[in-house]
């Protein structure tokens, strides 16, 4: 392969820029705005990923390399260009060139919309492995929906969660090619005609998938793959006859369909949506990519029988679990496969990521609806399920896809998978023991574990330049950016004081722009000096903000009887957004907000305490807290979170974990070491059991005084005034307790009075919090694409390429 033009001088860049600005934007360097250097500078680096990405599907092609194809429906990448211009090594020169425009690089970069077409852990776990793939020099789609709106924006109003739409395309993208030629007619409703396996489906309605490309590039541009996201079109043009008859409405009513199936994310990953058009909105992009995917391997030429060695189709999450009978269906009906072969075929090529154990979240659809969107793939998941009983005589007969009227997707996706994963060592093994209990009796060999992983280029290299720049200078190069157990050689130094404070100096340094920015957006800036306790994840019961909420309003009241005791001071910094149907949740918001209101206009806080809620946490901001932060809060009820990935991406960036032995955590606490980690609460078991004592929540109440005190300060209106605003939470707090928030309060809170009494030695934390950077290599997404290669996609490294694992081919897979 010949060294393709990614590289360029400032000049060379600078001239790409201007030239960007005047031929594409029509722009004078005297008039143009930020949005318009932005853009300039977007397609000058665009210009320099496509020689990459070209090469890499011409190698893909010649090679015959086996190619992944990531569905998921939902993509959290964030803003682009950073990382684009990084992963060239651009970064100097594109500061550089800007300035030589008086134009200011940072200011640039922040202007980028986001693309937050995700809601929370499972849609950037599918970015950083987006751009993993691209790095590890892996083959591969990710295929996904182009929401017109990602996930909405959140501000409070008197502390309340206020909603409005997000619209990251109201300007141009400039990473999206549009692909007009690449257009697949998706079908919905109607009937199906023959009596033979092969059968004609006459869809009722029917909407254009429209392809959109968004290149992406690997660390050193190595390797680039491709994003790309389906957009609805209209199938008839606008029906200008019936327009001028007066029928306006109807007139537009394809376009209608059209533009509504892809125009929102549902904003709610953890809940079955019910709706008919998530289902429509599922159907879509895994009909279009299954179809997408077909159209290529056909134009290799190969024979159907090789299907298996060329790809491999990773369902993240239930979700695109229809892909299962969208393939048989056009091997049957497209490639004239008889049923049986189809459906042996589609278990070798398909494999399946569960993300929950929420039995709330396990989708089901009810088979009316169903049938009535999709009637020739519910006639195909009976068939498939009847195959799976054939194929397995001694299933139980409760086991089925279709159970109590409902077509249960994670059941059938299990069926159609050659592998079905789970996200962390414990959730794998509960999936075992619980919701694929049965299953894995059948397939003992199917069930497989992936621990999740993060991008170090975006979540150390990026995000924290004065951590980098002091690893890079240590370890000698920057070879750790895409080896990152190299981390490891940083061990040595912790011993070495001057190290140590080089170490704490980054930092602080950090802990000043945060505090500084907080001060721009909230008005208040903390002491970089007090310990920065963060909290940033979705709001939900289950991750238990409540828990760290009671403790801040516990720490608040002691602090009142108590101030000139020796106070470690600490600043409570929450980030996250609720589902706007999520009535409990947007409850703990507002309880947030109320509280941190009190607390930072007490006197008595000054030096002590202070609480910090800015407002639409997303990428970016993860970008500005995550290397800013002493404390890491993951405090899930173990057995709930099923792997967690900001918990990697604060202890890579020596954040200390306060944590339950839950999901990652449990891995995390290995590899740091469980003297560098603040372990508290009940395990699984211990959790299962507490369930069973009646009055659980009562009795932990009257088990600890200042738990008690605390909830009774909330019922008595002491934040936002009224005592009937919080009825609902202190009703669960006093009687239900589903989470088990009280009865591991008092563990908790003694663990936070260590981590105070830690604290204070620094020169003892700061080691701990090297160690943490030190042993966070492994939890590298690069590290997990290439154990999913291993484990799921059977592929390997070969001169130093991603292909198809040689010698004993992939038809071991019992079916
Ligand atoms: C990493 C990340 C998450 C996932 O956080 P968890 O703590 O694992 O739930 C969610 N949202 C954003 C914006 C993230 O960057």
């Amino acid at each position: 392969m010949t060294q393709p033009a990614t590289s360029a001088s400032p000049k060379e860049l600078g001239q790409s820029i201007r030239d960007h600005l005047t031929y594409s934007i029509g722009k004078d360097a005297g008039h143009a705005s930020v949005h318009d250097w932005r853009v300039a500078l977007s397609l000058a680096i665009r210009d320099r990923i496509v020689e990459p990405w070209f090469a890499s599907t011409r190698a893909t092609y010649d090679r015959h390399l086996k190619r992944v194809h990531y569905l998921s429906m939902e993509f959290l990448i964030g803003r682009l260009l950073e990382d684009s211009v990084v992963n060239l090594g651009l970064d100097d020169a594109a500061r550089e060139a800007l300035h030589g425009f008086g134009v200011d690089y940072d200011e640039v970069i922040h202007d980028e919309p986001e693309a937050a077409l995700g809601n929370g852990g499972l849609g950037r776990l599918a970015a950083c492995y987006m751009e993993s793939m691209a790095t590890v020099g892996i083959p591969a789609y990710g295929y996904g929906l182009r929401y017109e709106h990602g996930l909405f924006r959140q501000r409070f109003d008197h502390g309340r969660q206020v909603e409005t739409a997000d619209s990251w395309l109201k300007s141009r993208n400039p990473w999206e090619f549009e692909r007009p030629e690449a257009a697949y007619e998706i079908g919905f409703g109607g009937w199906v005609e023959g009596d033979g396996a092969k059968k004609v489906w006459h869809p009722e309605e029917s909407v254009i998938a429209a392809a959109y490309d968004t290149p992406i590039i690997g660390w050193k541009g190595r390797w680039a793959n491709t994003l790309r996201l389906w957009s609805g079109k209209a199938v008839a043009e606008f029906d200008l006859a019936r327009f001028n008859r007066g029928e306006y409405v109807a007139a537009g009513a394809a376009e209608s369909l059209a533009r509504t199936i892809s125009r929102v994310l549902y904003p709610d990953d953890s809940t079955e949506a019910g709706k008919e058009l998530r289902l429509k909105q599922e159907y879509f992009f895994t009909a279009a990519s299954v179809r997408d995917i077909m159209r290529r391997f056909v134009y290799e030429g190969e024979s159907i029988a090789k299907l298996p060695d060329r790809v491999a189709i990773q369902m993240n999450d239930t979700h695109p679990a229809i892909a299962g009978a969208e393939l048989v269906r056009v091997l049957i009906d497209d490639f004239s496969q008889p049923f049986d072969e189809a459906a042996d075929m589609a278990v070798r090529v398909l494999n399946y990521t569960n993300h929950t154990l929420l039995p709330e979240a396990l989708e089901a659809w009810s088979e009316g609806l169903f049938r009535k969107i999709l009637p020739r793939h519910m006639d195909l998941v009976e068939r498939i399920d009847d195959h799976h009983k054939r194929r397995n005589p001694k299933r139980p007969w409760e086991l089925s896809a279709i159970h109590h009227g409902s077509v249960h997707m994670g059941t059938l996706a299990f069926m159609q998978s050659g592998h079905v994963n789970g996200v962390s060592a414990l959730h794998t093994e509960l999936m075992k023991e619980t919701v694929f209990h049965d299953l894995n009796q059948l397939h003992p060999d199917r069930i497989v574990n992936v621990t999740n992983g993060v991008t170090p280029r975006r979540w150390l290299y990026s995000a924290n330049p004065a951590l980098s720049a002091l690893v890079t200078d240590t370890l000698g190069s920057e070879d750790w950016v895409d080896h990152l157990d190299q981390l490891s050689g940083l061990e040595s130094h912790v011993t070495d004081q001057g190290w140590l404070d080089r170490y704490a100096a980054a930092k602080r340094d950090n802990k000043v722009a945060l505090s500084n920015w907080l001060g721009e957006t909230l008005g208040i800036t903390p002491d970089p000096d007090a310990l920065y306790d963060v909290q940033i994840k979705r709001i939900h019961e289950y991750k238990r903000q409540l828990l760290n909420i009671l403790e801040t309003i516990a720490r608040w009241d002691e602090i009142r009887q108590n101030p000139d005791a020796d106070w470690q001071p600490r600043v409570k910094i929450f980030g996250g957004k609720a589902a706007p149907g999520y009535a409990v949740a947007k409850e703990i918001i507002n309880l947030i907000n109320d509280v941190a209101t009190v607390v930072n206009n007490d006197p008595l806080m000054k030096g002590r305490l202070m609480v910090a809620y800015p407002p639409n946490y997303n990428v970016s901001m993860a970008v500005r807290l995550i290397p800013a932060a002493d404390l890491s809060e993951q405090i899930s009820t173990a057995g709930k979170e099923a792997s967690g990935t900001g918990n990697m991406k604060l202890s890579m960036n020596g954040a200390l974990t306060i944590g339950t032995l839950d999901g990652a955590n449990v891995e995390i606490r290995e590899h740091v070491g469980p003297e560098n980690f603040f372990l508290f609460g009940m395990t699984t078991e211990q959790v299962e059991a507490r369930r069973q004592v009646p009055d659980h929540a009562r009795k932990a109440n009257s088990d600890c005084p200042s738990l008690s005190r605390a909830i009774s300060l909330i019922a008595l209106g002491t934040f936002g005034g009224d005592p009937a605003r919080y009825g609902r939470l202190v009703d669960i707090l006093t009687n239900w307790d589903t989470y088990l928030v009280c009865s591991d309060f008092a563990d908790y809170q003694s663990t936070q009075r260590r981590i105070d009494a830690s604290y204070g030695d620094r020169a003892e934390w700061n080691r701990m919090a090297a160690l943490n950077t030190a042993r966070m290599g492994w939890f590298s997404s690069d590290r997990s694409v290439r154990d999913y290669m291993d484990r799921v996609w059977n592929m390997e490294m070969r001169d130093g390429r991603a292909a198809a694992r040689s010698g004993q081919p992939d038809n071991a897979i019992a079916v």
